[in-house]
């Protein structure tokens, strides 16, 4: 068990190492940040110590190391290299082989297959005949995803027609891909949770998801969806995180069908974006769960205390890279909270922050953060 003042490091320097480093030090531990972002990362804002170099940086690395008590990752596509040396010295949480699972859609896809957890239909393949071969079995519409490195709908691509697989293909790069049924789905959920070592979990709730230009826009908590798709979803939860092994946050990302049917669609092994209202809304944030649970401390009680809807920002809503919008119709809600991450430059489709509205009802949180939409002059 690490105890406060145990030195916490943390891989990856945005905002969601940014928010596991505020409730770190909000408990007395001190933080160490390795990212191979320029000085002053959103994370190093609140750091001890922030070591800026490539993640293969080997001297960089072992500067970290022996800086730290133990470790985890506030994103996961960090070079497996980096992993291993960090797992040979230090605690890992989640461990390597949780990230190297998690980091790559093929290798994801192919572990949800092997524990027979419900997820769209899909094919692995490494070239066009292959891809035609997957298209005819699966049927279209279908969604080709890059084998790696892609998340907030990068790296993905729609195909209607077979006229354009081979220009798709070649969009692809000759990457390996996996290759995926088209959803139609009735709506997107997703439940955040933390496992602990000893294979304790404590899960927050069904939340739902709608995403604008495949990045999420709104979380709303709780899910307007059936007991029997929160039992579902829960279970499809606690299928992954046993799976897995996994120790600390983790979300999960699912379809929910238009007959009830809940699949995975992604897995993050890490806090999550739709679990950012559990800061507000929540006995224990998903923050401070992931701090617990990668510190061996028991973990809190995630229960819901308050409905709440949750609601990016991108800067698409700052009128220039450094001039902020006028926050005063959020600064004047007494329900809401806002928080900004702390980026120097806002640009188009970045996330700079979010706020989150609570109401006595869904109803009344929904209708408030819509009115502040409004305000903020969101599309
Ligand atoms: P991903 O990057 O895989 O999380 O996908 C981003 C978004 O694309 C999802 O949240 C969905 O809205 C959409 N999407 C991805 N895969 C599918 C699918 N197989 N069927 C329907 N929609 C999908």
């Amino acid at each position: 068990m690490f105890l406060p003042p145990s030195t916490l490091g943390i891989l990856g320097g945005g905002q969601l190492g940014r928010m596991l480093a505020l409730e770190a030090r909000r408990s007395g531990y001190r933080v160490v940040i390795f990212t191979d972002e320029p000085p002053g990362c959103p994370a190093g804002q609140f750091a001890d110590l922030e070591i800026n170099a490539a993640y293969d940086d080997r001297a960089a690395l072992d500067r970290f190391l022996s800086a730290v008590d133990v470790v985890t990752a506030e994103f996961e596509n960090i070079p497996d290299s980096c992993l291993q040396a960090v797992e040979a010295v230090k605690p890992l949480r989640p461990s390597r082989a949780a990230i190297h699972t998690t980091q790559h859609r093929e290798r994801e896809k192919l572990f949800l297959r092997r524990q027979g957890i419900a997820c769209a239909d899909f094919r692995i393949v490494n070239d066009l005949p292959g891809l035609e071969r997957a298209v005819a079995e699966l049927g279209r519409p279908c969604v080709i995803k890059t084998a790696a490195f892609g998340y907030d709908g990068k790296g993905q691509r729609k195909v209607v027609e077979d006229t354009e697989l081979a220009q798709a293909w070649r969009d692809f790069e000759g990457h390996n891909a996996v290759v995926e049924q088209w959803v139609p789905f009735a709506c997107e959920v997703s439940v955040v949770g933390a496992r602990a070592a000893d294979g304790g979990m404590a899960v927050h709730g069904v939340v739902e998801n709608w995403h604008l230009h495949h990045i999420l826009d709104v979380t709303i908590a709780p899910a307007r969806v059936t007991p029997a798709v929160m039992k579902q979803a829960l279970q499809l939860w606690r299928a992954v995180a046993e799976g897995l092994d996994y120790a600390g946050t983790m979300a999960v990302e699912m379809f929910v069908t238009r007959s009830e049917k809940v699949l995975v669609n992604e897995i993050a092994p890490r806090p999550h974006n739709s679990g950012h209202y559990t800061i507000d809304a929540c006995v224990t944030n998903q923050f401070q769960q992931q701090l617990r649970a990668v510190c061996g401390l028991p973990l809190g009680d995630p229960s819901q205390h308050t409905p709440a809807v949750m609601v990016n920002l991108l800067g698409d809503v700052w009128p220039s890279e450094t001039r902020h919008p006028d926050w005063s119709p959020v600064l004047a809600h007494p329900r809401a909270k806002l928080h900004l991450y702390g980026k120097a430059a806002a640009r188009p489709r970045r996330k700079m922050g979010h706020f989150t509205v609570l109401g006595n009802t869904r109803d009344e949180a929904l209708l408030a953060a819509r009115q502040l939409r409004f305000a903020l002059g969101i599309e």
